[in-house]
């Protein structure tokens, strides 16, 4: 489930402490890593059981090591984009879709997944369900607003159960009818409807393993740092579960785009929003983080009360201050944000140096991480996508190179199949009982 039935978020009761069993999974392939990681959170999916549906969900890779880790100077790039939709969030969304398969099949139900994306969210959850018959999905995006090759990402899959919805919208409109439909409870609950956002609790959890993953590929050092690309907070959440767990994490580098409401808040204590920027990091451009709410239930130690008191104040008046800011605000959380000019100036100059092409958000951590490096202590940077996923950024800093990917080659030939709709809760809701 995504959202707790009070509006909050779920957290786990406890964090295991796996610090004693480190030495014991060396040698691990992603697979087994991830099934000793994972199981310490689940108790209601038996072993072997698990074992298959991280096999089968890590399968999917085009990489053996599934999360490979390259030197980059002197630092380390954790490439986390091998998936089917050659963004991190496959790394998440194929094992969720596994889970929510098994989870079904065993109680025999039915699933309608309803989501909105401006881009990647959606074709990564569309290729985690795709072919499951106990589960549709229906994905909607704003009609000629995602880039080409993101939309044929979504509409060149023609399984039966996958829904693509293009709606005379933007994005935000796209969201406002999603939330319209799901607060509809009588509709919500005769139809199974179902989400798969970025708090659902499965998506962080699938993330903490590349944290250890990492660990493992750089020879075990007694500590390092990680650079995140950061939007919504789940990617980094996670890493702060990971050495929450015992994972000799010293920094947690966050990186934003000019959207630095969380930049901000390390900085000073204040949370505070301000409109969106559109920027060439597109699935950085948030302005409310969905998981922060969970890091600050463990920066409050656990109180729940100040934990509402501070959302709610941060919901009726755009703006939250923690009551006692020491500084830093936290001793693991580092941060930094970079603009679009020195993005693009980041890609040009890691190409020219390195001959290594970074993604656009994968960029904007690289420029952060610079003066946050210390000696001695290896810098981990998370690559969140493959350059080729984003073209038109990679030619607007490179217009001799051409950021191509065999796997969106192929989709330029593939037939394709979308329904357009009006923004109108409406024709969504008469779409998805038909469909049904
Ligand atoms: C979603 C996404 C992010 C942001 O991840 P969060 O978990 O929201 O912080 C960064 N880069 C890419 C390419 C993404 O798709």
């Amino acid at each position: 489930m995504g959202l707790a039935d009070d509006g909050g978020l779920l957290v786990p009761e406890f964090i295991p402490d796996v610090s004693a069993e480190l030495d014991a999974w060396q040698g691990y392939s992603y697979s087994q890593l991830a099934l000793e990681v994972m199981s310490r959170f689940i108790d209601d999916i038996p072993r072997p059981a698990l074992q298959q549906i991280i096999d089968r969900s890590y399968g999917t890779f085009s990489v053996p090591a599934v999360t490979p880790i390259v030197p980059l100077g002197q630092d380390y790039v954790l490439e986390l984009f091998h998936g089917p939709t050659l963004a991190f969030k496959d790394i998440a969304l194929q094992f969720l879709g596994n889970v929510f398969e098994y989870i079904l099949d065993e109680r025999g139900h039915s699933v309608n997944i309803l989501g909105a994306t401006s881009g990647d969210t959606g074709s990564a959850a569309i290729a985690g369900v795709r072919g499951k018959s106990n589960i549709n999905i229906y994905i909607m995006f704003p009609e000629g607003k995602t880039s080409p090759l993101q939309e044929l990402q979504m509409t060149s899959i023609l399984d039966d159960n996958v829904h693509n919805i293009g709606i005379h919208g933007s994005f935000d409109d796209c969201q406002a009818l999603m939330k319209g439909i799901f607060s509809d409870l009588d509709f919500k609950t005769e139809h199974n409807l179902a989400a798969v956002n970025s708090v659902n609790w499965t998506r962080v959890l699938a993330q903490v393993v590349y944290y250890f993953s990492a660990w493992y590929q750089l020879g075990c050092p007694a500590r390092f740092d990680v650079c995140v690309p950061t939007g919504n907070f789940g990617n980094i959440f996670a890493g702060y579960i990971a050495r929450e767990m015992g994972l000799p994490i010293r920094h947690l580098i966050l990186a934003t785009n000019a959207n630095d409401i969380l930049c901000r808040f390390f900085n000073t204590g204040r949370y505070e929003r301000r409109e969106v920027n559109f920027t060439h990091s597109p699935a950085m451009d948030i302005q409310i983080s969905s998981n922060f709410e969970r890091y600050l239930f463990y920066k409050l130690g656990g109180d729940t009360e100040q934990v509402k008191e501070f959302m709610a104040s941060f919901a009726a008046t755009g703006s939250a201050e923690l009551s006692e800011k020491t500084q830093p605000i936290d001793a693991v959380i580092k941060a930094g944000s970079a603009s679009n000019a020195v993005t693009l100036a980041t890609i040009e100059q890691v190409y020219r140096t390195e001959g290594y092409l970074l993604d656009p958000h994968t960029a904007v951590g690289l420029s952060v991480m610079q003066v946050f490096r210390e000696d001695g202590v290896p810098l981990v940077l998370l690559a969140t996508a493959h350059p080729a996923k984003f073209e038109d950024v990679i030619r607007e800093a490179l217009p001799e190179v051409h950021a191509v990917h065999p796997t969106l080659e192929a989709l330029r030939e593939l037939p394709t199949r979308k329904t357009i709709l009006d923004l109108a809760e409406d024709s969504i809701k008469a779409f998805i009982v038909r469909g049904v």
